[in-house]
């Protein structure tokens, strides 16, 4: 055992603790630390409060309501419960709901309504589908109690079944112990002691594991308990010792747990004849089942009464107490205390000489007994079904969880190959702008191409056939260029080329264009303009073209020049071949003319 399991945990900083991490550490610690788990919840009530965090401080409340039920005041546990019931309702907050629906629960089953905590819980089992395990846990286990108490120990051991689920997802040995030591105690009260015995000794491997110092004589009563039914008196003694100095000592059990533990070492002292230690410890069990309101236990108490009075010699005070111990039974639906105690009545009236009595009981005894047996034998087939049914169960789970996971991969690759098919063709449509604009750029100078211009030239004269409008093509030839090569070098000769291709290019309108037509041959298209005003232009460009000076390696050049000529669509020619070859012509005589000027087609 581990009891100080939780003691980092307790000791870290409260920062970066919110309200709802501190109500879920407590909700998870109510069984294996419930002083801790009050300590948290107390924290995460105070920081709600701070936080104005109302549905936090009801959690916690809650949680708080835990420990009052198990170590407190039961009374205001209940008032408790059904305020916080009402709130989280008026909240809509179905786990709010069920967590102070199970405290109701807990408190119903405790004092006899077994029937009314079934009903108050049952509602939640659709809503477990989506529930946290630590919850589906609290249900399950709170249900499995209750149907039990109430006969219904079918449906109680599936319930149980369910919280061991529910347990071995938390991975808790906390929750896995009392679970277990819950399944044994159904077993035992089934008539089922080889099952009982088996989840018992689980649950005490558990409990070692576990924080739970608290569940340790509980589990060891429960398996003390099937160890007494099967006749296993030492085994049970033994059983029982190690736990009666923890008893005396400072172990915080709950008050209905200590009553039963009591009650079982009683027992277990009656079995080795130790009258005057079962007494006392009988005694002690019965104040405590009274304070704890658990029924079963006070039965016990009393049966254990009967046993230690037979043993002192006392008949009829043994009588008594054995006839307390069936009333206080009444109507409790527990199929272990009705044919022990009825066996115990029987031996009680033969002591007296009551053979009639004791005839009876002996009778009722062995109906009892015999449907016992019944029951036992159904609660062992019951167990192997309800466990092959929740493998299948896990396996179609499992099976669906794995589908899912490989839909949501599948889902996931394809998004991702969507994702990179995109980005390729986005790349592919890039590249291909990027070609295109290759195939109609010149690259040293970044205007059109002579491709361009023979498709472009074509289109421009339809729309000024169609739009009644004139086109003026412009042939500039650079004049001795190859001068400036020789002289300058060729990196100079290309800083020319770009410079007056940046001066064409910034010097026309929109609609017109630009291109490199050759070496260190331009032409422009100018559209919707005449020849006279087309002249002009190109006269401009020539003026600022003589005044560009480039320096260069320390070197200077200026004073170029170009020669121009000049066609106008349609006045001379109307296809780009013709308009070509009139500019062209005129270039020509602008060379032969002395060159540096413009001359217009004739
Ligand atoms: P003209 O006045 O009669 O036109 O004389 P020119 O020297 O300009 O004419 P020519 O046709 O004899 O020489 C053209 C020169 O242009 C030859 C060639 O080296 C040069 N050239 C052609 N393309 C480029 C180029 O891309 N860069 C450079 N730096 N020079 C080029
Ligand atoms: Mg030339
Ligand atoms: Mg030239």
């Amino acid at each position: 055992m581990t009891p100080d399991a939780q003691a980092p945990l307790l000791g870290e900083s409260m920062a970066g603790m919110n309200v709802a991490t501190l109500n879920a550490d407590a909700w998870h610690l109510q069984y294996g630390d419930p002083a801790g788990a009050r300590a948290l919840a107390e924290r995460a009530a105070a920081l709600a409060r701070e936080q104005g965090d109302t549905l936090g401080e009801a959690y916690a409340r809650v949680s708080i309501a835990c420990f009052e039920m198990r170590h407190g005041d039961q009374e205001f546990a209940r008032d408790e419960f059904q305020v916080l019931k009402k709130f989280f309702a008026a909240r809509n907050d179905s786990r709010g709901q069920l967590r102070a629906g199970f405290g109701v629960s807990v408190i119903l089953s405790w004092t006899g309504h077994s029937s009314e905590a079934y009903a108050e819980l049952i509602g939640f089992v659709p809503q477990l589908e989506e529930a946290e395990q630590v919850d589906v846990f609290v249900v399950r286990n709170a249900l499995g109690a209750a149907s039990a108490e109430a006969g219904m120990l079918d449906e109680g051991m599936r319930h149980f079944y369910q919280a061991l689920a529910a347990a071995r997802q938390l991975d808790s040995p906390d929750h896995l112990a009392l679970v277990l030591s819950n399944l044994g105690d159904t077993q035992h009260g089934a008539g089922n002691y080889e099952d009982a015995i088996r989840f018992l000794i689980e649950a005490d491997a558990m409990v070692a594991k576990s924080r739970l110092a608290a569940l340790a004589p509980l589990v060891a009563s429960n398996l003390a308990m099937c160890q007494l039914a099967i006749g296993a008196h030492e085994a049970a003694y033994e059983t029982i010792q190690p736990y009666l100095e923890l008893e005396r000592g400072e172990v915080r059990i709950g008050k209905a747990d200590a009553a039963f533990f009591q009650a079982i070492a009683a027992h277990t002292y009656t079995a080795h004849g130790q009258w005057d230690a079962a007494r006392d410890m009988c005694d002690r069990a019965l104040l405590a089942a009274e304070a704890s309101g658990e029924l079963r236990v006070v039965a016990h108490c009393h049966w254990v009464r009967g046993l230690v009075e037979r043993g002192l010699g006392k008949p009829i005070e043994s009588l008594q107490a054995l006839q307390e111990a069936s009333a206080r039974l009444g109507n409790l639906q527990d199929p272990y205390y009705p044919v022990q105690i009825a066996r115990e009545l029987a031996r009680a009236h033969a002591d007296l000489g009551q053979w009639n009595e004791a005839y009876q009981h002996l009778e009722q005894h062995q109906q009892l007994y015999e449907r016992s047996l019944g029951s036992a034998a159904r609660a062992r087939t019951q167990i192997t079904r309800i466990q092959s049914e929740l493998a299948e169960a896990e396996r179609e789970r499992d099976f669906a969880l794995l589908k899912q996971a490989e839909a949501e991969r599948a889902r996931s690759e394809l998004e991702l190959l969507n994702r990179q098919l995109a980005a390729k063709m986005d790349e592919i449509e890039h590249l291909q702008t990027k070609l295109r604009e290759q195939a109609i750029r010149d690259p040293l100078t970044d205007l059109y191409n002579r491709r361009y211009l023979q498709e472009e030239l074509g289109n421009e004269i339809k729309l000024a056939e169609r739009r009644h409008y004139p086109v003026c093509v412009v042939l500039i030839d650079l004049d001795h260029f190859k001068a400036v090569n020789d002289r300058f070098g060729h990196p100079m000769g290309d800083r020319v080329l770009i410079e007056l291709a940046g001066m064409l290019g910034s010097n026309i309108r929109g609609s017109d264009f630009a291109c490199r037509f050759g070496g260190e041959e331009f032409c422009l298209v100018l559209s919707d303009i005449g020849i006279e005003l087309a002249l002009s232009r190109v006269r401009e460009l020539l003026e600022r073209f003589h005044l560009l000076v480039i320096e260069m390696a320390g070197r200077r050049l200026d004073c170029l020049s170009f020669s121009a000529g000049v066609a106008e669509y349609p006045a001379h020619g109307n296809s780009p071949e013709a308009l070509l070859a009139a500019a062209d012509a005129a270039l020509y005589r602008a060379k032969a003319g002395g060159r540096d000027r413009i001359f217009s087609a004739e």
